[in-house]
């Protein structure tokens, strides 16, 4: 098969836009659809300060190498959680992201979980009894804060993650097969400011995976492969399956199934502002100043409270 725009052999065929690419102008086309997508979205601008959520994954580097071949102004965080698994995952992802950063010439903050709250993950949710077996739930909680406040103290303006296509699709498709309307009314490629939490935004979400992982791989980027321990077995990637399998049926079906949610979204939902963002009443954490949905402490400062509490008896 042939390149579309030149001669040369294909490397990609995306059947759903009927488009095949040599790499030369497949990683061309990536850097040109991710500015549409920041621009579409209205996600940021030259001017701002950009901290890239970075796990050492190909999705977050290839995100933050489209970036600052954009000219944005990039800064990565990678949150070290403790989790070990086969080959020490964190440690692996943790010296990847270094690599990255230091031949890219690109600054980079590293947040240690067990340094700066006593307990790596899997004992904050030990401790916490949540997520039957699983620290998910407090990986996220904990990751939310962090990256607010790491944040806040380098003065950033937006916080980035590299959620592709078939993560915005799976979690679209799980949250309508429980009918969780308070998730769903929330989701979008683009959140605003409210109250102490920064402006977030997912340039790649119009990326299905093997776009990202093809950019990565056609880019060189060296990226850990292996996902993380606890993800083995998770709905999102039952969920996954099944959508391939759908799309395999139909090229497109998952990128309609996600644009068509968004441009109905505001009619579905209320209490969405003009571009769909969620109107929702905040409040401010007495301990950490961080924003939340209920008066009095925060989720993130009551389960690290409880944490030292119990482990000091
Ligand atoms: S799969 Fe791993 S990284 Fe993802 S939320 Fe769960 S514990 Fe955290
Ligand atoms: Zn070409
Ligand atoms: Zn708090």
């Amino acid at each position: 098969m042939k390149c579309r725009k030149c001669t040369k052999h294909a490397v990609i065929n995306m059947r759903q836009h009927k488009l095949a690419l040599c790499s030369f102008h497949f990683l061309e086309w990536i850097k040109n659809q991710t500015q549409k997508t920041i621009e579409r979205y209205k996600m940021f601008t030259p001017d701002q300060k950009i901290l890239v959520a970075v796990s050492g994954g190909k999705d977050s580097l290839a995100l933050w190498d489209v970036l600052q071949q954009l000219g944005y102004q990039t800064g990565g965080l990678y949150i070290h959680l403790g989790i070990q698994g086969v080959g020490d995952y964190s440690q692996e992802s943790q010296r990847l992201t270094e690599k990255f950063a230091k031949e890219k010439n690109l600054p980079l903050h590293i947040y240690n979980v067990q340094q700066e709250t006593g307990s790596p993950i899997e004992e904050i949710a030990f401790y916490n009894k949540r997520g039957k077996g699983k620290p998910c739930a407090v990986c996220g909680l904990v990751k939310r804060h962090t990256i607010n406040e790491i944040a806040n103290q380098f003065d950033y303006d937006v916080l980035v993650t590299g959620h592709n296509l078939d993560d915005e699709v799976a979690v679209l498709f799980g949250n309508t097969l429980n009918w969780e309307v308070d998730f769903l009314r929330r989701q979008s490629p683009v959140l605003k400011a409210k109250k102490g939490l920064l402006p977030k935004a997912k340039p790649f979400c119009r990326f299905y995976e093997r776009e990202t992982a093809a950019y990565a791989l056609l880019a060189g980027i060296e990226y850990i492969e292996e996902e993380c321990p606890f993800s083995v077995g998770s709905t999102s990637i039952q969920q996954k399956e099944i959508l391939n399998l759908l799309e395999h049926q139909r090229p497109g079906m998952k990128l309609a199934f996600y644009i068509k949610f968004l441009k109905n979204k505001k009619s579905i939902f209320q209490n969405l502002d003009e571009d769909g963002d969620t109107n929702d009443i905040l409040y401010v954490c007495p301990t950490c100043g961080q924003s939340t949905q209920s008066e009095g402490n925060c989720s993130y400062c009551n389960t690290i409270k409880r944490t030292q509490l119990k482990k000091n008896k």
